[in-house]
């Protein structure tokens, strides 16, 4: 048997989510069985240990959208037990059994061998979150960002995928602006790098301005929403934003043409889901390189599988700090 975070729908299509023990023949098919040692609380996360969100297709469910371990058994030839692996990505824990259980089973093609110099744990306290946080300051100097070139914007700062950038722009040498709704985590981002701290109402009001002063060389983007709306008019010329979320909204509220033609403004969408094997592996070294592992320290909340149902309340309501890492076998 294996201890898990079950989400049961009841007959009024209520979930309820509690930790329970599920026999192995329910996993998933799947090339390779993972002990699971870490798990995270991502966004969506909070959506399928809550209602669903659309994202959950089939009751019972176990979420974790992500997950580092040792291979237990494998029938691909690229894994041999005692491998360790990391998994981030392809629906895992939305539309399949995810990391919220002692073991896993899923396609060798989804896992990514964990790279040298990262830990289990570190990977997780990294996780999905950080692997997109990664993925876009690769986009964004693949645009052309270079330290010096004045302050790089990060929404959603003190979110998930907030820390893990604010830490490794600063850490690569950039100026970081840190816009967040909580004034009271100001010193953590600080402790992260953060050499400027924006109010989050600084940026509330739809304006009809066409642009605004330049001020930013390069954004990552939690937010959308109004947010990103105003960020794009004040974005320096040629610069680029990647937007990740959609924290404040589905829409890019107040957004007008004119930074993209009259100041060269590049919009990247990043997507941390389906990106090819490749790519994962490519971001996994760069996050073994260049993410300051003592900054990591900062950003974890320590968790287990009976604290999930009330992270995963308080992530939707953008009430957690940083990452937070489960220890499944706690
Ligand atoms: P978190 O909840 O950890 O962080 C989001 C942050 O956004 C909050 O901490 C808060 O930061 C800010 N925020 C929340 N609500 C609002 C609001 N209404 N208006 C303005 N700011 C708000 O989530 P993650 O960092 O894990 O994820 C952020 C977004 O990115 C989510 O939408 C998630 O689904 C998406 N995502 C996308 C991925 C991809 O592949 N593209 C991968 C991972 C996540 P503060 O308190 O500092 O203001």
């Amino acid at each position: 048997m294996v201890r898990a975070l079950v989400v049961e729908k009841d007959a009024e299509g209520k979930t309820h989510a509690a930790v329970a023990e599920v026999s192995e023949d329910q996993l998933p098919d799947g090339d390779v069985t993972v002990a699971v040692e870490y798990s995270t609380v991502n966004y969506k996360d909070g959506l399928c240990i809550g209602p669903g969100g659309g994202l959950v297709r089939t009751y019972p469910h176990v979420p974790g959208i992500d997950f580092a371990g040792t291979v237990e058994t494998s029938s691909d030839p690229r894994y041999k037990p005692g491998d360790k692996v990391v998994l981030t990505g392809w629906r895992v824990g939305e539309n399949r059994w995810g990391g919220y259980a002692e073991k896993a089973r899923v396609p060798a093609d989804y896992l990514v061998p964990l790279p040298e110099g990262l830990t289990t744990r570190a990977a997780m306290a990294v996780g999905t979150a950080g692997l997109t946080a990664m993925l876009a300051i690769m986009a964004l100097e693949d645009h052309g960002l270079k330290p010096g070139q004045g302050p790089v914007l990060v929404t959603g700062a003190a979110g998930g995928v907030g820390s893990v950038a604010v830490a490794t722009l600063a850490h690569l040498g950039h100026e970081v602006a840190a816009v967040t709704g909580r004034p009271d985590q100001a010193d953590y981002l600080t402790s992260l790098g953060a050499t400027q701290i924006v109010a989050r109402e600084d940026f509330a009001e739809v304006t009809k301005k066409p642009l605004e002063s330049e001020l930013w060389s390069g954004c990552v983007d939690a937010v959308a929403g109004v947010m990103l709306g105003r960020v794009l008019k004040q974005m320096k010329y040629g610069a680029s934003v990647a937007a990740i979320g959609l924290a404040g909204g589905a829409a890019i509220e107040g957004a007008l043409i004119t930074p993209f033609i009259l100041r060269g403004v590049n919009l990247l969408g990043i997507d941390s889901v389906m990106q090819p094997y490749a790519n994962r592996l490519r971001a996994w070294q760069r996050i073994a390189k260049d993410l300051p592992m003592d900054r990591l320290e900062a950003m974890i909340e320590p968790a287990v599988l009976s604290d999930l149902p009330r992270l995963g309340a308080a992530i939707l309501k953008g009430q957690v700090r940083g990452r937070v890492v489960v220890d499944v076998r706690g």
